[in-house]
């Protein structure tokens, strides 16, 4: 009997909700790459034009990157060998941070292992019980799950809506307790940009703390990819700055940028720096050629950008719905084709594999049940020839799905 087959009657519910996920047609299977992130790749065998991958630039092969990668490989070896505040601070940590807070024009930076413990380890350190969190209903998971893990109560305003963030800090305003206003700068799912001014205007007027995930926009807004600090240029008015190593800048990690006392702070209580193993060397090295190539290769944003209009306005005019109407209108390299139902979202994402295009359904929970799509994302190493045959692919499988007419 092979090891999948042991009965395990223990964790018989959990077969129970995979059935479920299956009669819902929800229930998903990796997609496997057998190559590098590229805009045309194997995936399961099959040669497909990428619409999901958030390698936006290009970077995850970029030579340089490479190159700097093999170097610190061959100094320094392929791990750590510990956690920061033991033995695995190592000077090319420190001088990503360096590098870091520099190109985003802060005191200082502290790089955490991903994105996601960026937001979960800074959000549950500097709050706790008895403090507030006033947070958008679409910020990442990783916010989520770091206000839960805070202790602190979590009050959800709808989404960009500014006055309804204001009626709930108003409703907390006498109470002792802290208060942090956090958002997106880009939303994940819709690709539409926070509201900075404003939220910082009401942060500001209510003494509170303001945050700002940039996931989505470093690399991507702002100048040379800085983010939406910069390209609202709300500097010096975000408190906490988060930004991810994982997506435009190719490689792996999150950080967080700040005052001084604030990084001094996280570096002694943020728990995912505190008891998880930092970066390997490679890593770190990656990073630090990734934003010299920021800063040296501009044109690469403005082929992104040039993709992400063309592609855009493309589907648009074949009559997908790409939000507007009862969703956020998106104004970034993401850009989601919004069907309803998750079963068919599922569905049109495996009939524009079987043709030729990748781009993954996503269904509730991560969206919001009726709001099932298909998330396109483009990157500056898509060709106009790709981008063509990916929306011819998507005018025929969305009509003879019925999604347009
Ligand atoms: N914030 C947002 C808005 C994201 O979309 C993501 C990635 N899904 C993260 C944070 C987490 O970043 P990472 O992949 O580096 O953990």
């Amino acid at each position: 009997m092979s090891t999948s087959t042991i009965s395990r009657p223990q964790l018989s519910y959990l077969t129970d909700q995979l059935n479920d996920l299956k009669q819902r047609g929800t229930h998903f299977k990796l997609r496997v790459l057998q190559e590098a992130q590229a805009p045309e790749c194997i995936f399961d065998g099959k040669r497909v034009i990428n619409l999901a991958s958030n390698n936006y630039l290009g970077l995850t092969t970029h030579p340089k990157l490479r190159e700097a990668a093999l170097a610190a490989l061959n100094k320094y070896g392929v791990g750590s060998g510990a956690v920061r505040t033991v033995s695995g601070t190592m000077d090319i940590h420190m001088e990503l941070e360096e590098k870091i807070a520099r190109f985003k024009n802060v005191e200082a930076c502290v790089v955490f292992q991903s994105g996601f413990a960026a937001n979960a380890g800074t959000v549950s350190a500097i709050l706790g019980k008895g403090d507030f969190i006033i947070s958008d209903e679409l910020n990442h998971a990783s916010i989520i799950d770091g206000a839960r893990l805070s202790r602190a109560t979590i009050k959800v305003f709808r989404h960009k809506d500014i006055a309804h963030a204001e009626e709930l800090l108003k409703e907390v305003a006498g109470e002792p307790g802290h208060k942090l206003v956090i958002t997106d700068g880009v939303f994940s799912m819709d690709g539409d940009i926070g509201p900075l001014p404003a939220l910082c205007e009401l942060a500001e007027k209510y003494g509170a703390i303001m945050m700002v995930d940039d996931a989505h926009a470093s690399g991507v807004l702002g100048r040379n990819g800085r983010g939406t600090i910069d390209h609202f240029n709300m500097h010096g008015r975000v408190d906490v700055q988060v930004g991810t190593l994982s997506k435009a800048i190719g490689a792996l990690g999150g950080y967080v940028c700040g005052t001084r006392e604030l990084i001094d702070f996280l570096y002694h209580r943020a728990r995912p720096f505190l008891f998880s193993t930092s970066h390997p060397p490679s890593v770190a090295a990656t990073c630090i050629a990734a934003f010299d190539v920021l800063e040296q290769e501009p044109q690469l944003m403005e082929k992104l950008w040039d993709n992400t209009r063309f592609f855009k306005k493309e589907l648009g005019s074949l009559g997908f719905n790409i939000g507007g109407r009862n969703t956020p209108l998106s104004e970034t390299p993401i850009t989601p084709v919004i069907v309803g139902e998750g079963r068919l979202a599922m569905e049109f994402s495996r009939e524009l594999f079987k043709e030729g295009v990748f781009t993954p359904g996503i269904a509730y929970p991560t969206v919001a049940e009726g709001k099932a799509r298909l998330r396109t994302i483009m990157t500056a190493t898509h060709t106009k020839d790709q981008l063509g045959k990916s929306l011819d692919i998507f005018g025929r499988v969305g009509k003879r799905m019925g999604i347009i007419s």
